[in-house]
Parts: C-alpha cells; structure tokens; sequence
C-alpha cells in the first residue's frame, strides 16, 4: 500500500495524540491531556510533517505496530482496518485449507 493510501485510512480524531497511562493488564487509560503539538479545535497535528523531531515520543504507524502496541483506541481507524484484513486474511486461509483437504480426499 502507498503511504498516501495508508495515511488516508486515519480518520483524524486525534484521540492517539492524549496523554496515557498503562494501568496493567492490557489497561489503559487516556487522560484529558493532548500533546503539546494537537490543535484541539481541529484534532489535527500542527506539526505533522516533522512530528518525529518535534515530539520524539510521537511515532510513525505501520502495520505491524498497529497490530503490537496495545494502547491504541479501539475505534481507531487503524486498528479497525486492521482487524478488518486480519479477518480477510484468516477466512482465505481457511477457504484454501478446506480446499486442499478436499482435493486430497478426492485423491484417495
Ligand atoms: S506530535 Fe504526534 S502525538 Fe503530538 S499531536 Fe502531532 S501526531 Fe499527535
Ligand atoms: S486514533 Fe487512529 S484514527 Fe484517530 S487520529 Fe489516531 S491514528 Fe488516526
């Protein structure tokens, strides 16, 4: 996927860009505080395109960290697109598993 298509997936709430605390237990808990760097009228980063130098905790969403970090909003877009392709990707295999196992009953 193009960058442009994966950036274009975040619907911008900015609900990622508040303070949180990990409570334990897969917990956590957002606090009422944004980053420094969030315009709270518009949910949008005020600094977007150098948001990495401008806030070194801020960090750069991919797949993978999607899928790992654990702390972001269950509605977040990402996270739905995400469950939304893993689902995707375990009916294929499924299809395809039962296919295969068919096709070798045939063969005996
Ligand atoms: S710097 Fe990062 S955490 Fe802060 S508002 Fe921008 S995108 Fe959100
Ligand atoms: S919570 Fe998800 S959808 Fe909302 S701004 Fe953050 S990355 Fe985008």
């Amino acid at each position: 996927m193009k960058r442009e298509e994966w950036e274009a997936i975040c619907d911008k709430c900015g609900k990622c860009c508040y303070e949180k605390v990990d409570l334990g237990g897969g917990i956590i808990r957002y606090l009422d505080e944004p980053c420094q760097h969030l315009d709270t009228e518009t949910n949008l980063c005020k600094v977007y395109g150098i948001r990495q130098d401008a806030e070194p905790d801020c960090i750069q969403l991919t797949e993978d960290l999607v899928r790992d970090l654990g702390w972001l909003p269950e509605d977040c877009a990402y996270v739905r697109y995400m469950r939304h392709q893993d689902t995707l990707a375990a009916v294929h295999s499924a299809a395809v598993h039962k296919k295969r196992s068919r096709n070798s009953k045939r063969r005996r």
